[in-house]
């Protein structure tokens, strides 16, 4: 079989190459592969769980759903491989201190209103 046809040049020293070879055997220059090494491939995004992300938002707007979803992404996140647990965990943080925040200011309203 004649490689010459598909034989390049060394870009080095110019004279042909084996496209067999990795260095070029008259002057040890690289030979640049025609086919560039494949890129590697990135590791799969893993998916945020909604759930999470859900409890996130409502524990800054509505606690208590906040709380409910919460739990319940905790409890998906248990058995898939969805990213979210810290996401889930201050969402529902989040809600449980919004309830004690809304109580306290409820408490202190009514202990300022009633008068006792
Ligand atoms: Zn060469």
């Amino acid at each position: 079989m004649n490689s010459r046809d598909t034989a390049s040049a060394c870009t080095h020293c110019g004279r042909d190459l084996d496209p067999a070879w990795k260095f070029c055997v008259w002057c040890g220059a690289r030979v640049i592969p025609e086919e560039a090494a494949p890129e590697p491939t990135p590791r799969a995004e893993r998916h945020l769980n909604p759930a999470a992300v859900f409890a996130l938002v409502l524990g800054i707007l509505l606690s208590p759903l906040a709380i409910a979803f919460g739990h319940v992404a905790l409890h998906q996140l248990k058995t898939s491989d969805d990213r979210g647990r810290l996401v889930a965990l201050i969402g529902t943080v989040l809600g449980y201190a919004s309830v004690v925040l809304i109580a306290l200011v409820v408490i202190a309203w009514i202990q300022l209103r009633v008068p006792v």
